[in-house]
């Protein structure tokens, strides 16, 4: 089930690229207003990014439908620019929740979600979604050729560009193996891919689209060791220099965080460093032991 919902979320995730890829045609503003959720002011500008700082002040949320049934409640957390904050928890504890509304697939019941100071209320959800690249577990590409899926992410991507990007993200070493390069088709059609192949290809078109903002849900979670090996040597490079927020429930992806955040039932319980936390928390210790012998 969660699986699927985040393969879901990605395809509404991708919607907006997809749509810029298939410039203004009246089935796109077909598909824009029909997405549910929230809905864009009538003269709300498009979000300016600054440094790349996020802010969660105090927030509340639950899904809708399910007002009784808080998800968040007085969430608080900042990521400073530049920086990596892990979170971890149980399964249900709120995780790609927080993830889901710093992309603005909804809005807080109560308190505000802030990229650079500014409310993301009051922003375009296109804006938002342009400053923000994600990483789900199971990355979905459409069919056609690879070229076309990465530009999805930067319609005036070169070739070079292209090849540059899949360098990045470890991803040109199998490319580089096919006939027809970059312009092999994808899909039913095409290539088969493995899953750690398919995670280095969404990377590479979070690279191109070369965001202030990186998410990760479980994005490694999915796959055997060593392809995870090959998949987080690509992510070190995509996070490196911008603001992230990684939810992981692998150990060796979020220990190097500058700040990891053990999220208990939809608030921020223990806080800290890896080195910190184990010191200073139960739960992050146990949490910990788990990892070391699974
Ligand atoms: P985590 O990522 O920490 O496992 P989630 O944020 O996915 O947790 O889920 C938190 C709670 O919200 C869970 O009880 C889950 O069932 C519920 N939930 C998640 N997504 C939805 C949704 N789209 N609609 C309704 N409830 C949801
Ligand atoms: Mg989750």
């Amino acid at each position: 089930w969660l699986r699927g919902s985040s393969a879901l979320t990605q395809v509404i995730t991708t919607l907006p690229e997809v749509i810029t890829g298939l410039a203004a045609s009246e089935r796109a503003a077909e598909l824009l207003e029909e997405r549910p959720a929230v809905a864009d002011g009538p003269h709300a500008p498009a979000l300016a990014v600054t440094d790349g700082r996020v802010a969660f002040e105090h927030v509340s949320f639950a899904y809708p439908g399910r007002a009784s049934r808080p998800v968040l409640d007085g969430f608080d957390l900042t990521i400073r620019p530049g920086q990596t904050t892990a979170l971890v928890g149980p399964s249900g504890a709120g995780k790609s929740t927080v993830a889901q509304l710093l992309l603005r697939f909804f809005d807080p019941v109560d308190g505000r979600v802030t990229i650079d100071g500014h409310d993301l209320r009051d922003v375009t959800q296109a804006s938002v979604r342009a400053a923000v690249g994600v990483v789900f577990q199971d990355s979905v590409l459409l069919s056609g050729s690879l070229a076309r899926n990465l530009r999805l992410a930067r319609p005036t991507a070169t070739d070079e560009e292209i090849e540059h990007a899949l360098h990045e993200a470890n991803a040109w070493e199998f490319v580089r193996t096919w006939d027809d390069g970059i312009h092999t088709e994808l899909g039913e059609r095409g290539v088969t891919l493995s899953g750690g192949q398919r995670q280095r290809l969404a990377i590479a078109r979070v690279m191109l689209k070369d965001p202030a903002i990186v998410v990760l849900d479980e994005a490694t979670s999915a796959l055997d060791a060593a392809s995870e090996r090959l998949v987080l040597g690509a992510l070190d490079r995509l996070l490196a220099g911008r603001t992230s927020l990684v939810i992981a429930h692998r150990v060796t992806t979020i220990r190097d965080a500058d700040q990891i955040v053990v999220v208990e039932r939809g608030r921020v319980g223990d806080i800290g460093t890896h080195a910190s936390l184990l010191q200073s928390s139960a739960t992050y210790r146990s949490y910990y032991r788990e990892q070391a012998v699974a």
